[in-house]
Formats: structure tokens, C-alpha cells, sequence
């Protein structure tokens, strides 16, 4: 008591915070794991499931210190959602419509063909309702998700030949999964859905004739180029898609406000960070493909892309009506889009066209 007297509030603070027994301040440190979709450091994704570890923890000062596990390391990739909700990990980082087998609405929050652009996906999530169904679609399996990393435009894909008919499309083996492989499907494709390891030998062997995966950054590492020389844009089938951290309901409850706000922030910020690292990596893998690599850049066909437009559409407005839940979902996505659209034309649409025309 005595010295208490003439120490300042400061001064006490560090001789309290000083005295404590060592485990009482370890107390406060917990381990977590994060299971994820991606192999262990893949550029792009797999190295922004680390930054985003990392961040965390410097956020937290350290109170939340969460160890990264690359795909299959601790569950196969896509039983990460399922790890998460029964609490065997406390959190993923994954693209949502990667369990579109648990609900077709996981769709939305990545993405969908002749969706949202990566901007636009901001603007319905943080502004427009999106974040507030999303909550209450994870919420029926026991998880909390948010906006953690976004690729960009993806690409068309990789042709062995060139595609200018519809025709051209017809019978052409393809790895294309989820809702595009339903689109291209439509069109006479054949597709087929396989992880990105085993691309490379399918197109080799020829049991496939082509391939989309994700741009060129991630692309040119596949080396797809040596035996599909036509890289077509744009990726109709992927605009924009959000990738997402998944929280177990019961482990984000348990957080503080400051340890929940330091999560928010670092997804928030990862969000743009990957952004950019994929904006930045795509256009000089870009300019490798084509000058040392001889790639052909080509355009899809107007007729084409009309085509895939019109089965987009169908493709997704089917998708909506199998629930409740979906439906109601689609109905929000649909109404943001509708408004944005008219606002990106004006505005990032007709700037680009007037800074960049194309023929
Ligand atoms: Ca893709």
C-alpha cells in the first residue's frame, strides 16, 4: 500500500501487469487451426491463408495464434466446411461454392457466371445485405464466414484449337466444374471437374481437350501452355470470386469484441491484399506467356459469349428455385446487381472503354 501512493496510474499498471504469475498471462493465448482448400503456400491463395494467419496474430498481439494447414494435411479439401462446423478445426479458408453440396447459395458468395465483379461482390456484401444473409445461411451449420480474398477476372480457359463457332464447342472435353461446367454443358461440352494437380496430365494424355483454372499467374506455374497454345478471355464463368474464412460459430462467439474486430480487419484487408497480389502477378505472367511462350490470346466469339450469357442466366435463376433459402438469397444478389450494373457502365465500364477501346 505504501508504494501504490506514489506510483502513477502507468507505473501501477506495469507493477501489476508485472507481478502476475506467468500462466495467468499465457492464459490469454489460445491455438487455433485453420484448415484450408489450397495447397500448403500456393501463390495467390494458399500464401494469403498465411498473411492472413499472421496478421491475426499481430493483431491480436499474439492472443490468437493459428497454424495454417495446406489441403489435405488435415482433412481433404473439401471436407474443410465440415471440419469447421463440428469444431475439429475452428476455421477454413476456401471458396464457398465449394459446398454448394450443403446449399446452391454458397454459389453467391463466391461467385456465379455473368455474375458480380470483385468490386461489385463488395458492394452487395458490405453494403447491400449480402454479409446478413450470408450470416444466416452458415448459421444453420454452426459457422461464421467473411470475405477473405478475392482472385479477380478469372480466364476462359485453354484450347488445344481454336474455337470460332458454337460448333467448335461441341463435344470438346473440358475441365470445367461447378455452375460454368453446367453452363458449357448446355453448350455440348463435355465437362468434367478435377483438382489442379492432375490438369496437366489429362490435357497431355488427351483425355481432355481443354482446360480453365484460374489466370495467368497460377496458370503459367501449370505449364498448360506447352499443350494448349489458345488462352481465351475473358472467364465468363468466374468475374470476380470472393474467397472466404469460415469461423466455427462456437470459437467466434468465444472471442472478444477486440479479438472479432482484429479478424474482421485482417479479412477485410486480405480481401484487397490478394486482390492486388493477383491483379499485379496476372499481368506479368501475362506478358510472359505471350513473349516467351508464344501463347495466342483469344477473344471469345460475340456469338459465343452471347450463348454462354443467355445459359448463364438459365443456369442460375434454375439453380435458385431448389430453396427457401437459395431463392431469397438469389433475390438480394439479383436486385444489387440490377442497380450496380447500371452504376459500373457509367462509371468503371465506360472509363475503361474510353481509356483502353477495343476493336
Ligand atoms: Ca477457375
Amino acid at each position: 500500500m505504501k508504494r501504490r501512493s506514489f506510483l502513477t496510474g502507468a507505473g501501477l499498471t506495469a507493477v501489476a501487469a508485472s507481478t502476475l504469475p506467468a500462466p495467468a498471462i499465457a492464459a490469454g493465448k489460445r491455438k487455433l487451426k485453420m484448415v484450408t482448400t489450397w495447397p500448403k503456400n500456393l501463390p495467390g491463395v494458399g500464401v494469403s491463408a498465411e498473411r492472413l494467419a499472421k496478421r491475426i496474430k499481430v493483431l491480436t498481439e499474439g492472443k490468437l495464434d493459428i497454424k495454417v494447414y495446406g489441403a489435405g494435411q488435415e482433412v481433404p479439401p473439401l471436407q474443410c466446411f465440415d471440419a469447421v462446423s463440428s469444431g475439429a478445426a475452428d476455421v477454413y479458408h476456401g471458396a464457398e461454392y465449394y459446398w454448394q453440396g450443403k446449399s446452391p447459395a454458397f454459389n453467391f458468395f463466391t461467385t456465379v457466371p455473368f455474375g458480380m465483379t470483385a468490386d461489385e461482390l463488395c458492394a452487395w456484401i458490405y453494403h447491400g445485405g449480402g454479409q446478413e444473409l450470408w450470416d444466416e445461411l452458415s448459421a444453420g451449420y454452426n459457422i461464421k464466414a467473411m470475405m477473405a480474398a478475392n482472385t479477380g477476372v478469372q480466364m476462359g480457359g485453354w484450347f488445344r484449337n481454336e474455337i470460332n463457332t458454337l460448333e467448335d464447342l461441341k463435344g470438346l472435353k473440358m475441365r470445367m466444374p461447378g455452375l460454368g461446367g453446367e453452363v458449357f454443358r448446355r453448350l455440348g461440352v463435355a465437362a468434367v471437374t478435377m483438382p489442379g494437380n492432375e490438369v496437366y496430365q489429362a490435357l497431355e494424355s488427351g483425355a481432355i481437350d481443354a482446360t480453365e483454372w484460374i489466370g495467368p499467374w497460377n496458370d503459367l506455374a501449370l505449364g498448360f501452355y506447352q499443350i494448349a497454345p489458345y488462352y481465351y478471355w475473358p472467364g465468363i464463368h468466374e468475374p470476380g470470386p470472393a474467397l472466404a474464412a469460415g469461423w466455427n460459430l462456437d470459437v467466434w462467439n468465444s472471442f472478444t469484441d477486440h479479438q472479432r474486430t482484429a479478424i474482421e480487419t485482417a479479412c477485410a484487408m486480405e480481401n484487397d491484399v490478394c486482390l492486388a497480389d493477383y491483379n499485379y502477378h496476372n499481368a506479368v505472367a501475362l506478358q510472359t506467356l505471350v513473349s516467351e511462350h508464344n501463347v495466342k490470346l483469344r477473344r471469345f466469339d460475340p456469338a459465343i459469349l452471347a450463348a454462354l450469357k443467355k445459359t448463364s442466366i438459365e443456369v442460375v435463376a434454375e439453380m435458385a428455385e431448389k430453396d427457401p433459402m437459395t431463392k431469397k438469397i438469389h433475390a438480394s444478389f439479383q436486385k444489387s446487381l440490377t442497380m450496380q450494373r447500371k452504376w459500373t457502365r457509367i462509371a468503371d465500364q465506360a472509363f475503361l472503354n474510353a481509356r483502353d477501346p477495343q476493336e
